[in-house]
């Protein structure tokens, strides 16, 4: 591609709305353009990079055996009616009505939709294990969309469903999944960590997120020193201490009766029913107890609860922005004592002791729960439920807390939609198999910007050489004055694209600071500058972009290949 055809607006203004640095540089090298909130155009310049990270994540699904295909993206309502998640989803998924008033989303995510396909065209077991993927745009109206395209409205992702006979079968399409994950992670040139993960709203039992490690990352995970235990802190084991140790024993996970408090709840938070939403209680100032939800992506009405006459809270609502910098995450009151709304716990003991507290989950309620014996005082208490130097929870070495960026998750589902969807296959003897199902998602275009959080310096961003919009750049200096460098850029630069490789010509005739800033900037790993004087002595000038500084080459098409 030729520079003087292939439009970059790159610019030196920092867009005051950018809080990190990706976003920063995705805007200034003219890679992505915002259109509304949550909402990216992605510019030529971009879109090279976002097509490449496709490619990779297509070869390696290809590779691993799933198939490709594409599903629309807006979906009838009747199919989330039936999997029970129409009324759940909540704010986050776009519902929209047709000219006949007939209820529609825009898919924020496809189990409904596979579901109903296999259901359709699949028979038999012989037909299965398959596991289908598309590449497709997805919406949810995230209640902050921010960070550019990393936590964007409308974003691609990398969707794949796995379909088995047998609980066996879906573990080992798991693991092809794993692997598959762990070359696409490493192709797309990350330093990046599979940790264990909570399910979310999706549902069913194994799960793990592949995690980009930057600072800037929404997610804190806790990672052993020893590397064997990694987890996103909303799912890690949490190992009591101190006055919580002597009596978690005493602690018994019940199923309440609380199940349909755990409904109104879910219903009262519009949070989905099966998100885990991990709870600590602190004291209120009236002696009354408050509980705390954690969960990554809730906020849960910090202002409406907090304002509650009952809830006298020690923590102001300066407070909860610590509490939220200490967990990286959201945070907010349940309610206090006899609070009018549905509360997770049952504080209907206004005193302290023997209540039941837990998730708005069955199975995650802690019964006779002491205030004084089982809840550290909040004043004092370090609230985060792991710590930095806690020991590891599979007993080798201490944890370490890591910020990290969720590119990809994976999850063994089970039968949830196809029992919920009625799914059957017939078996080998004609009985009649519930499918169990994995899915298995990458963020496409999260994953572009998670690299450059990764990959940047001053003057702009890094590209690792599989996902650079270009490989290399060949620039020629002087040529208002002679015109042999222009000439024998052009030579190169057909010869490289002859050769198989993406190369760019900056044939703008610019000075070479502009010229090289910009190649700086949009991130070009490879740069050759050619120039009457290098020519005079038979050489390029050879600069990685990470290199400090440039190097004489032969000026030849092998030395230069021979670079790249
Ligand atoms: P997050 O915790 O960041 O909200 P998620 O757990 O809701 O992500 P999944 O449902 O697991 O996301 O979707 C699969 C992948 O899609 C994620 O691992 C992430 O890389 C990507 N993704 C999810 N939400 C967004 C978004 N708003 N913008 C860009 N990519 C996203
Ligand atoms: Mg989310
Ligand atoms: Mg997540
Ligand atoms: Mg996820």
């Amino acid at each position: 591609m030729r520079l003087s055809r292939f439009p970059i607006a790159t610019t030196k203004e920092t867009p005051a709305d950018a809080e990190i640095v990706s976003h920063r540089l995705m805007l200034r090298a003219g890679l992505i353009r915002k259109l509304g909130a949550g909402l990216y155009t992605w510019m030529p310049l971009g879109l090279r990079t976002l097509r490449k990270i496709e490619s990779i994540v297509r070869e390696e699904m290809n590779r691993a055996g799933a198939v490709e295909l594409l599903m629309p993206s807006i979906q009838p309502a009747e199919l989330w009616q039936e999997s029970g998640r129409w009324d759940v989803m909540g704010d986050e998924m776009l519902r929209i009505k047709d000219r006949h008033k007939n209820d529609f989303c825009y898919g924020p995510t496809h189990e409904e939709v596979i579901t109903a396909i296999v259901r359709a065209d699949v028979r038999s077991y012989r037909q299965l294990p398959i596991n289908y993927y598309q590449i497709q745009t997805k919406f949810r109206d995230e209640r902050r969309p921010r960070f550019g395209v990393m936590r964007a409205r409308e974003f691609l992702m990398k969707d794949a469903y796995s379909f088995s006979t047998t609980a066996e079968d879906l573990s080992q399409q798991y693991e092809l999944m794993r692997e598959a994950y762990i070359r696409i992670f490493t192709r797309v040139g990350a330093d990046f960590r599979p940790v264990q993960a909570d399910s979310g709203n999706i549902g069913g039992a194994k799960s793990e997120e592949f995690h980009i490690l930057a600072l800037a990352g929404e997610d804190l995970l806790a990672v052993s020193t020893e590397g064997s235990y990694a987890a996103n802190v909303e799912a890690a084991e949490t190992k009591p201490t101190g006055t919580r140790a002597a009596a978690a024993a005493t602690l018994e996970k019940v199923s309440t009766p609380g199940q349909k408090t755990c409904e109104q709840v879910s219903k009262f938070m519009k949070v989905p029913l099966t998100a885990k939403v991990k709870l600590m209680v602190a004291k209120a100032a009236d002696g009354g107890l408050i509980g705390i939800a954690v969960r990554g992506d809730h906020e849960i009405n910090p202002i409406k609860a907090a304002k509650h006459p009952k809830v006298a809270s020690p923590f102001e609502m300066a407070r909860i922005e610590d509490v939220q910098k200490a967990f990286g995450c959201e945070v907010g009151y349940l309610g206090p004592v006899n609070a009018p709304i549905p509360v997770i716990a049952d504080f209907a003991a206004a005193e302290v002791a023997d209540f039941v507290c837990g998730a708005n989950e069955v199975d995650h309620h802690l019964k006779g729960v002491n205030w004084g014996r089982d809840c550290a005082e909040p004043e004092t208490a370090d609230l985060r439920m792991i710590v930095e130097g806690d020991p590891s929870p599979d007993g080798v070495g201490t944890i370490r807390l890591l910020r990290g960026i969720e590119g990809g998750h994976i999850f063994q589902l089970g039968q949830k939609y196809s029992k919920a969807m009625s799914l059957t296959v017939q078996g080998e003897n004609g009985e009649s198999i519930t499918p169990e199902m994995g899915c298995y998602g990458i963020g496409v275009s999260r994953m572009a910007a998670a690299v450059i959080e990764q990959s940047h310096d001053a003057n702009g961003i890094i590209w690792p050489d599989a996902i650079a919009p270009f490989r290399v750049i060949v620039t020629p200096i002087g040529t208002d004055k002679s015109p042999t460098a222009k000439q024998t850029a052009e030579t190169l630069y057909e010869q490289l694209i002859a050769a198989g490789v993406d190369a760019l010509l900056d044939d703008r005739g610019l000075r070479p600071g502009p010229m090289f800033a910009d190649a700086d900037l949009i991130g070009i790993p490879h740069r050759i500058v050619i120039g009457d004087k290098g020519l005079a002595a038979g050489q390029f000038e050879y600069k990685h972009r990470r290199a400090d500084k440039a190097e004489m080459i032969p000026a030849t098409l092998e030395a230069v290949l021979e670079k790249l």
